[in-house]
């Protein structure tokens, strides 16, 4: 691992205490929550299948609400450490159609460093890191300890069953870590798009920094922006079929030339990443002390450009779930977390899938952009609606505090009654979908 000031556990030392949280994957959500949880004094152990820094398939665009949830947890820093480039306009080819706006408070960042900083952060701040290691969450069914979830461990050869009083799963699309449990699948859209990333060299100065380029055509679409360190940073959701027959690049590539754009030599030489399918919605977001967070829960499309953000508010939102948990498992946390996300985040998804359906239908991609260049100012109110969107209910980080949970939801919504005839029915007190 190559990350200065970062040093990795052995298995057999994590696995030999109770750790109060330990967070399962150090992207974004993972990361943040580890920091704040350890901030906040708890024993947080953090874990991830990849080597650190690691590539992840992503456009590196943070948007102001993304930035503002960073200066809330105190790390409005970390973005001068990572790269930090302003994007100021957004330019939208689709075919030989063009369309250029201005962008307000986004930044672009350098993925790979973005991770690895907010890790960094995690460990000065006392939680331990293990990368390269897969992680399980087990289903301990009716007979496992109460106090605690067990979750397996395996790097290499190497494997460790690590306890905790709440898990957090922060482990991205395909939400690996929690296949053990029953329930906890993911509904896939059939037409879902499958992402592809690369960084790239760049040649000339076809796309320059600061500007971010969308080409759209009807098999995907390509985001495309300059970085700090003078290179190309690519992301691109394209469909499923279109890489049966051809390579990521190919598929980038004609992406591009259908828009006459340009499409630099160094394409082809890119370390080409991808992802599961993306449109996709977890069927639970907790059970006993687990909580689920980030992309896990569920995602769209990166068109809109928020990923980061709704997967680092989801991680400042779990925190006093955390903290409740680690003082005593209640049960009304599982139903008042799934309730949080429902209000809070599920709905502000809106936006992104209305987004994506606009870019997926070329009629309507070409009567967006006929409308933008009418109004010239949609695109940013659109932009401002999305990346700019106030956050209410933000619980303080405070170090040595414990942030309070609002209290069961269902007392207050007067689900209650339907809380308890689940119980009488199932002889459970776990939440079920729709409580
Ligand atoms: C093409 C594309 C472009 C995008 N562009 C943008 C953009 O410009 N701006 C933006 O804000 N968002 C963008 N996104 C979305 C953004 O990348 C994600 O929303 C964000 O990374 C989610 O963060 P996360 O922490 O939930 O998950 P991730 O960042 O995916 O992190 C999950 C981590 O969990 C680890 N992991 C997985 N399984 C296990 C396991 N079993 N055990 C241990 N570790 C595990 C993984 O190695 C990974 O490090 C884009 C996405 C795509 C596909």
């Amino acid at each position: 691992m190559n990350m200065p000031g970062v040093r990795e556990d052995a298995l057999d030392d994590v696995s030999s205490k109770v750790w109060d949280v330990l967070v399962v994957g150090a992207g974004p959500a993972g990361a943040l929550a580890a920091v704040n949880l350890a901030r906040l004094g708890h024993a947080v152990l953090l874990v991830d299948a990849k080597e650190f820094p690691r590539d992840k398939v992503c456009g590196g665009c943070l948007n102001s609400r993304g930035q503002a949830l960073l200066s809330h947890c105190g790390l409005a820093e970390t973005l001068e450490r990572c790269g930090r480039t302003p994007v100021q306009f957004l330019r939208m080819a689709y075919g030989r159609r063009r369309a250029e706006w201005p962008l307000t408070g986004m930044v672009a960042v350098n993925r790979s460093q973005f991770d690895a900083v907010l890790v960094e952060e995690a460990v000065t701040s006392g939680a331990r890191f293990c990368s390269r290691t897969f992680a399980r969450v087990l289903d301990d069914g009716d007979d496992g300890d109460d106090r605690m979830r067990m979750v397996q461990l395996n790097r290499g050869a190497d494997s460790a069953v690590a306890s905790a009083k709440v898990v957090l799963a922060a482990d991205g699309l395909a939400r690996s870590s929690l296949r053990l449990l029953p329930g906890f699948s993911s509904r896939i859209n059939r037409r879902s798009r499958i992402g592809l990333g690369a960084v790239v060299e760049d040649p000339g100065q076809a796309y320059p920094r600061g500007r971010l380029t969308m080409a759209v055509s009807r098999h995907g679409y390509v985001g495309v922006t300059g970085t700090a360190d003078g290179r190309l940073n690519i992301g691109a959701a394209v469909d499923a079929d279109s890489l049966t027959e051809a390579a990521p690049a190919d598929v980038i590539r004609d992406i591009l030339s259908s828009c006459g754009l340009s499409v630099p030599e160094s394409v082809s030489q890119g370390n080409w990443c991808g992802t599961p399918a993306l449109t996709r919605q977890g069927t639970r977001f907790a059970a006993r002390r687990l909580f689920v967070l980030g992309d896990a829960i569920g995602y769209v499309e990166p068109f809109s450009g928020e990923g980061m953000s709704w997967a680092m508010l989801t991680s400042i939102l779990s925190i006093p779930f955390a903290q409740a948990a680690v003082a005593g498992w209640k049960d009304w946390l599982a139903v008042d977390w799934e309730r949080s996300l429902q209000r809070k985040v599920l709905r502000e998804s809106w936006s992104c899938r209305q987004l994506s359906r606009l870019v997926r239908i070329p009629s309507l991609a070409v009567l967006s952009m006929w409308a933008c260049r009418k109004m010239p100012g949609l695109p940013g109110g659109l932009a401002k609606r999305i990346g700019d969107r106030p956050i209410h209910g933000l619980p303080p980080i405070v170090p040595g505090s414990c942030c309070p949970v609002s209290g069961p939801h269902y007392r207050r919504t007067g689900s209650l009654s339907r809380m308890l005839r689940h119980e009488r029915l199932t002889g459970s007190t776990e939440p079920t979908r729709g409580h």
